[in-house]
């Protein structure tokens, strides 16, 4: 199948109180917690050009090889998710 750039639809989970970041991303009728703040602080600062530090990862676990990029399945990043880029 043909690399697929369109993101599925998706929604925000409420903000959970530790960060204000939303507790979690529905996708597809799966809803994904997300990661600790540590995981996506190491996403954000490999985006603006340090090595990444953590393997990056789309809402649905598919490992991407670029932040803002989409998975074989529509899932965004959760960088993306997150609108954090
Ligand atoms: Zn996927």
């Amino acid at each position: 199948m043909a690399h697929n750039d369109t993101i599925a639809r998706f929604t925000r989970g409420p903000e959970r109180e530790s960060d204000g970041l939303p507790e979690s991303i529905t996708l597809q009728g799966e809803t994904f917690p997300t990661p600790d703040l540590e995981t996506i602080g190491a996403w954000v600062t490999g985006f603006f050009g340090w090595s990444y530090a953590q393997r990056l990862e789309a809402v649905d676990g598919c490992e991407l090889f670029e932040a803002d990029a989409t998975c074989c399945h529509g899932a965004p990043s959760w960088l993306r998710a997150l609108e954090l880029i």
